[in-house]
């Protein structure tokens, strides 16, 4: 039997702990304490990626011994940071629902699935229960475009399937996300005063006959296109010499991506050729765009056949759950795992409408997600 009482007062103090992405250092000394005390025997170690990613804290990586089986290993994985926060959380509980009392987010995505895996650790022990090497990853700077995982030593693990827990329901198994690219523009005009708005080139109005060009909303089902920044001005009466815009392409197809991204990029470089262009006189360029195009990170699909997915089901059965796959279009730690070899799916731990001042914890899907760790160690 699981100890409930412990799993939530565990969440409890670990939503309390400070750690945006790039500042995990506090949640990850707790981790390591918890894991120490669980048992001596896992060896703990901290890999560069703090360096990498200008953190105070790498990602910490845990090898849990296996106990009387002979099996491949597993990995495990939770991240540490939370999106920024506005004043430290005090988590309330009221019918077996956390939220949080004050003005800011709970950070249940993903101190649920940090609790997880330290209780799930545990709850072998302490119940006794066989299980092969384990392996249990602690990732910073998620949530800033999966920086931590993207760092994470690959090399040091041994894992080719792993469970990835952060994700709401305990009986949803997302075997799938999406690939993003971001696209940003710098659109470079002739500024001016307004009351000689004829001798200007308007980088504003460029950018917007761009942006109502492009694709935007989802191009195609499994495709989606947004503009998710503007920045340019400073006054009404001031044309301004740059204007820049933000967007981004996301797809479960590398072609459509392709495609979208291109249709994206050629909106703004078809504004610019079709702008008027007045003679300064003064001999200055003509307006220009420069342009960016980021890889953010890669879509990932796990199969039906595939080890990852048929445990993941047959331990929801186990405990009586009926599994739904799910593919996502947000991307998880789950994306970056897939790219290194290591086949994972991402798992919920009862955490909802993450990054939101609604978000909430439902206790009991939080306790079904530490006996979903545990029955995912006990399938032959
Ligand atoms: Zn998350």
């Amino acid at each position: 039997m699981l100890n409930d009482e412990r799993i939530l007062a565990t969440f409890l103090e670990l939503v309390r702990i400070h750690g945006p992405s790039g500042r995990e250092r506090a949640v990850a000394d707790y981790v390591k304490t918890k894991l120490s005390e669980i048992n001596p025997g896992i060896e703990i170690s901290e890999d560069s990626a703090g360096i990498a990613t200008g953190g105070d804290c790498g990602n910490i990586i845990a090898r849990v011994p296996a106990c009387g089986r002979d099996v491949p290993p597993l990995l495990f994985a939770a991240h540490m940071d939370t999106v920024p926060l506005s004043e430290p959380v005090r988590p309330a509980v009221e019918n077996g629902i956390v939220r949080s009392a004050g003005a800011t987010i709970l950070g249940a995505d993903d101190r649920s699935g940090v609790t997880v895996l330290l209780e799930g650790v545990r709850a072998l022990r302490e119940m006794e229960l066989q299980h092969g090497p384990l392996e249990l990853v602690f990732t910073v700077s998620e949530e800033t475009e999966l920086a931590g995982a993207k760092n994470l030593d690959f090399d040091s693990l041994k894992s080719t399937e792993g469970y990835v827990f952060d994700n709401s329901e305990p009986f949803r198994i997302v075997c799938g996300a999406p690939s993003k690219n971001a696209v940003t523009f710098k659109v470079l005009g002739r500024g001016g005063h307004a009351a000689a708005a004829q001798k200007a080139i308007n980088p504003i109005v460029i950018a917007a006959r761009g942006i109502a060009a492009m694709p935007v909303g989802a191009p195609y089902e499994d495709t989606t296109c947004s503009v998710g920044v503007i920045r340019a001005g400073t006054a009404v009466n001031v044309i301004p010499d740059v204007a820049e815009v933000f967007c981004e392409v996301r797809s479960h197809s590398e072609d459509r991506l392709r495609e979208i991204t291109k249709k994206v990029v050629s909106s703004v470089t078809d504004a610019i050729s079709e702008a008027e262009q007045p003679e300064s006189g003064g001999g200055e360029p003509p307006a220009r765009v420069d342009v960016e195009v980021r890889r953010c990170y890669s879509s990932y699909r796990v199969r039906e056949d595939e080890p990852a997915l048929a445990r993941a089901r047959a331990a929801m059965k186990t405990l009586g759950l009926e599994p739904v796959t799910h593919v996502g279009q947000g991307a998880q730690d789950a994306n970056v795992f897939n790219l290194h070899g290591v086949r994972s799916v991402a798992l919920g731990a009862g955490a909802y409408r993450p990054h939101s001042e609604d978000e909430y914890l439902k206790v009991e899907e939080l306790v079904q997600g530490v006996e979903l760790f545990v029955a995912l160690t006990q399938i032959a």
